[in-house]
């Protein structure tokens, strides 16, 4: 655990042993708060004392299966929650989703999916979303739709690396309201980012260059100085 601010937390309920491990991990590298649990009993005692944002659920768990997991709690939290389950398992995977499930990934997953997966779950829960919505956030003439990954500015397609697009979506998100260096840092490049700070500056320089007609003198991405920026724009 770590005092600063990360990307969430998350609760990995999985028995494969090898399998969690290197979810955790790969989370964690993320900067998301990551805790295991290989028991359904456990997977409930935990969500009670310390709901987290999010949970990755496996269906054939020892103790309570992942859908009595599930059913529980769904009477009481509405964080999301994305099962994991065996190629061959169709029926659980529906009736996963009917129980309240938002998504669900096949096993083998590749590390990449599953965290693209989480933080799309994550983003909307934040913005007070549900599952069925096509997540578009909007303003300064800027659209970003979450979930296909695209970016328009003015009408016209731009392409953003990733952690180009992680940063506009974390201003334009909170689009008016200042957005502190600190907290664009720990939640683009994760809380144990040990790398120099100038690397923000560099980020928002080049989303500059593809969002501002004039990336020298910003009118969306503006500069609060000494704190950090701020997204203006309707
Ligand atoms: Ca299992």
């Amino acid at each position: 655990m770590t005092t600063t601010s990360s990307g969430g937390s998350i609760l990995i309920v999985e028995d494969e042993v090898a399998l969690a491990e290197s979810v955790h991990f790969a989370l964690e590298v993320e900067g998301f708060d990551v805790a295991t649990v290989g028991d359904g009993r456990d997977a409930l005692t935990a969500v009670r004392a310390t709901p987290p944002d999010l949970v990755l659920l496996d269906l054939m768990l020892p103790g309570l299966s992942g859908l009595d997991v599930l059913r529980t709690v769904r009477k009481d939290h509405r964080m999301p929650v994305i099962i994991l389950t065996a190629k061959d398992a169709e029926a659980d995977k529906v009736l996963g989703l009917e129980l309240g499930a938002d998504d669900y990934v096949t096993k083998p997953f590749s590390m990449r999916e599953l965290v693209a997966r989480v933080r799309s779950h994550l983003r909307r829960s934040r913005l007070g979303g549900t599952p069925d919505d096509s997540l578009v956030i909007a303003g300064g003439g800027v659209e970003m739709d979450i979930d296909r990954h695209e970016v328009r500015v003015r009408g016209t397609e731009v392409a953003l690396r990733p952690k180009e697009f992680d940063l506009l979506f974390a201003l334009l998100a909170r689009k008016g309201k200042l957005v502190t260096r600190d907290t664009l840092i720990s939640e683009v490049w994760g809380y144990d980012y040990m790398g120099d700070t100038k690397t923000l500056d560099v980020h928002i320089k080049r989303l500059r260059q593809k969002v501002e007609s004039e990336p020298a003198s910003p009118e969306l991405i503006v500069t609060v100085r000494g704190l950090g920026y701020r997204f203006l724009g309707e």
